[in-house]
């Protein structure tokens, strides 16, 4: 609703009904229902002269219809920075309200860091997910990046080979890129160490993660590589990159079965009986 429309609206709301009709006092209009003026004087140019004004319930009503159209604004904003923030559309479900209660300890850990992300943001702490696959890793960074865009924060979750393919698409605006994701409070990169990678290619993940640290602006990172490998890379090409994510992320270790295998497992139980008897 534009402004003209939420004026009408409410000239009509205020309109006088047979319960309250308006009437005058002193010369001016008094509102039926609220008892306060729907008119002002005020001097223009060394005469008096006499306007409309709201009286206090239409000032009301407006102030409550602005409200509602700050929240509508706000709830459309949130959208736009889950599409542009989650480039898995499954994770926009992975919240803490979905959780099914496998990892106590870990999600309790991940709500903490939700709750003082404040205090995180303003000292860059980040976070090094790691352990073996299908332990809920993505699930609990996923938790994060819903919590914190339901708050308006604006956060990207995206991995290491996406983040290493938009690199390469790009020619010359690589920098630009990179300076592009500054704009995004919390950076999450999902399974890193995923794929071998050029030299080049290291080197322009590294600039990212090293912008971040540069900005004091916090990273997320899942692995399924043992801590020990990130402490000390076997491969000499990753240690600047692993380096600056020990200095920027307090690890935290997955253990478990495999989730994905489990799934698949129930899956293939099921087909098993359908198929029985055939
Ligand atoms: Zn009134």
């Amino acid at each position: 609703m534009n402004f003209d429309g939420i004026i009408e609206d409410l000239a009509k709301k205020c309109e006088p009904s047979e319960e309250h009709f308006d009437y005058y006092k002193d010369g001016l209009l008094i509102c039926g229902k609220c008892n306060t003026p729907k008119e002002c004087v005020v001097e223009v140019l060394g005469t008096l002269r006499k306007f409309g004004c709201m009286c206090k319930c239409q000032s009301e009503e407006y102030r409550a219809m602005q409200e509602q159209i700050r929240q509508r604004e706000e709830f459309e904003r949130i959208g736009r920075l889950r599409t542009q923030g989650i480039q898995d559309r499954c994770y926009c479900n992975w919240t803490f309200e979905n959780d099914d209660g496998r990892n106590p300890q870990q999600m309790d850990k991940a709500m903490r860091y939700c709750l003082r992300w404040e205090e995180m943001y303003r000292d860059n702490i980040g976070l090094l997910l790691w352990g073996d696959v299908g332990t809920g890793k993505t699930f609990f960074a996923a938790c994060i990046a819903n919590y914190l865009i339901d708050r308006g924060v604006p956060v990207l979750m995206t991995n290491f080979i996406r983040l290493s393919n938009a690199l390469m698409a790009l020619d010359e605006d690589r920098n630009e890129y990179i300076k592009s994701l500054d704009s995004y409070k919390l950076l999450i990169i999902d399974d890193l160490g995923a794929e071998r990678q050029s030299d080049y290619m290291l080197e322009q993940v590294y600039n990212i993660i090293d912008s971040r640290y540069k900005n004091g602006q916090p990273l997320i990172v899942t692995t399924n590589l043992p801590l020990s490998e990130i402490k000390n890379p076997s491969d000499i090409k990753y240690s600047r990159i692993y380096s600056r994510i020990i200095e920027m992320c307090v690890p935290i270790k997955f253990e478990g079965p495999d989730r994905r295998k489990e799934i698949f497992n129930l899956k293939l139980e099921k087909a098993k009986k359908l198929f029985e008897g055939d």
